[in-house]
């Protein structure tokens, strides 16, 4: 028996699903292979507002609702001083979710647009051809062939095609329970101790999630685990009381350590998700990630598909597009540990064992990072003070995601952006930068651009090219 697709997506994951739905809104035909006949039991989970966003691009706004998750704004941490302090974040706040639920929800949202999924499904087998692949599936129905354009690899830590990989950040373990007891904490905690960080979510149910990451040289065999994780969470004034608390099913051990794979795409293929880079934990936006990849995915695809004479360029935006996240991410947690480090380890703690280790490793790498663009600030010029552009930016054609197809664009490259920018808010930037009067100011620049733009629009370009030191004083003594 054969199945009829254009694209086989392998793992209906967060990044799987979303690629699925995606595609087939962009007219491709997807099989959706899954193994897991029901979505993995995950412990309560964290996720970035940004999600939101995302899944209403998906056309499923809802979702967050069904799902139940909850806001929460309000947390408690102990990180980079010896006091915990509350944390309030009023606007779009991080949202409690159960994850099983969030993924069952998504895998039938792609079913609901006309995926095929299959589940549990596995793949035997893959030949490729010219033409792309032809798989063997094996699912409830038996043995079943497939020939397809492109195979995805969405298979998260587990990766398929993705598997070298390089660490970007020391190998970090993730042990995680769910306790019932007494007395939790109603709100998300984070805390720190010599050896470790945690982290507590209180749940809809009544349960406590706990996640605590270690190095893994610091576990022990898997019949100590429990008393281990006890030991640690106890240590916590944050976290509640663990000794009356009795955790709910076996405590698990995860390998929680960032990564990016080396190539994430290829002749007839392409990763997504964890399969492509998995970020350190610390963020709580992996699924954002992992869908933000997807959905950049999708359109890499649809430009191959459509117009192979595009492809390089596609594959180059997507290899472009996951490094730099991947690289932003990590100087957001090398910052992140290296502060902490300052205050959960004595400054003498610098031996590369012993108390501290677990801090030592994960500070002081920045250094082998590209360095991070200067940080924006607001410039005080006066309205007639003369601007000009700064010797450092430049107008060069680039690759940028235009509709639903990646093509080439001239865009602003400048040290101060992380990446070329072709537009900012709607507005292409090229044919204002080439017009550009060799010297202007910001009341000319305003009056000018407002004929085009509006006043509110001229005046907030202007703001972020002058906040970006793209337009800087022309006498500057910066
Ligand atoms: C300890 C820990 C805590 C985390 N907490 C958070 C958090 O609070 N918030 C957050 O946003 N992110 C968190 N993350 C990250 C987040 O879980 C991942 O980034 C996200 O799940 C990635 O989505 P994905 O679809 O790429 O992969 P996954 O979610 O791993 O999905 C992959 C899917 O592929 C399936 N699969 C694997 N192999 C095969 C195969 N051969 N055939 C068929 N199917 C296959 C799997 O069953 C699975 O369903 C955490 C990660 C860890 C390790």
């Amino acid at each position: 028996m054969t199945l009829d697709a254009d694209i086989a997506v392998v793992g209906a994951g967060p990044a799987g699903c979303a690629l699925a739905i995606r595609l087939t809104q962009l007219g491709w035909r997807v099989l959706l292979l899954e193994r897991s006949s029901q979505p993995r039991r995950q412990s309560g989970q964290s996720l970035t507002p940004g999600v939101r966003l995302q899944l209403a691009q998906l056309g499923l706004d809802g979702m967050l609702r069904l799902c139940g998750a909850r806001p929460a704004p309000r947390s408690r941490v102990r990180w980079q001083g010896v006091e915990a302090e509350d944390r309030l974040i009023p606007q779009d706040p991080p949202l409690l979710i159960d994850r099983g639920r969030f993924d069952g929800l998504l895998r039938g949202a792609a079913a609901g647009v006309g995926v095929r999924l299959l589940c549990p499904a596995v793949l035997i087998d893959r030949h490729p051809t010219p033409e792309g692949w032809i798989l063997a599936i094996g699912d409830a129905a038996g043995e079943r062939r497939v020939s397809v354009a492109t195979l995805v690899d969405a298979t998260g830590r587990a990766g398929l095609l993705a598997r070298a990989r390089t660490a970007c950040g020391p190998a970090t373990l993730a042990l995680y329970a769910d306790w019932q007891g007494p007395a939790f904490p109603d709100l998300p905690c984070i805390d720190t101790g010599p050896e470790h960080w945690a982290w507590g979510l209180p749940r809809e149910d009544g349960l406590f999630s706990t996640l605590v990451f270690i190095d893994p040289d610091a576990t022990p065999r898997r019949a100590g685990l429990e008393a281990f994780l006890r030991r640690l969470l106890a240590a916590s004034p944050l976290l509640g009381d663990f000794a009356a608390a009795t955790p709910v099913g076996p405590v698990r051990a995860v390998d929680a350590t960032a990564y990016r794979a080396d190539a994430v795409s290829g002749p007839g293929w392409i990763a997504v998700g964890d399969a492509a880079m998995a970020l350190d934990p610390l963020s709580s936006s992996g699924v954002q990630k992992a869908i933000r990849t997807a959905l950049a995915a999708a359109i890499v695809l649809n430009t191959r598909l459509r117009r192979p004479e595009a492809a390089a360029l596609a594959d180059r935006f997507y290899a472009d597009d996951v490094r730099d996240g991947a690289e932003q991410h990590q100087r957001w947690t090398d910052g992140f540990f290296a502060a902490a480090r300052q205050s959960v380890a004595s400054p003498s703690d610098d031996a590369p064992s012993g108390r501290g280790t677990f801090w030592h490793r994960r500070s002081g790498r920045m250094a082998a990072l590209p360095a991070a663009p200067p940080t924006p600030h607001s410039a005080v010029l006066y309205p007639d003070q003369p601007l000009t552009l700064a010797p450092t930016a430049r107008l060069a054609t680039t690759s940028c995601l235009v509709g639903d197809f990646v093509e080439e664009r001239v865009a602003l490259h400048h040290p101060a952006l992380g990446r070329p920018v072709a537009w900012l808010a709607g507005v292409e930037l090229a044919p204002l930068m080439s017009a550009l009067p060799a010297v202007t100011n910001r009341r000319a620049l305003i009056a000018d651009w407002s004929i085009t733009l509006g006043p509110q629009r001229a005046a907030s370009l202007v703001g972020w090219l002058t906040g970006h030191d793209i337009l800087q004083a022309a006498c500057a003594e910066r």
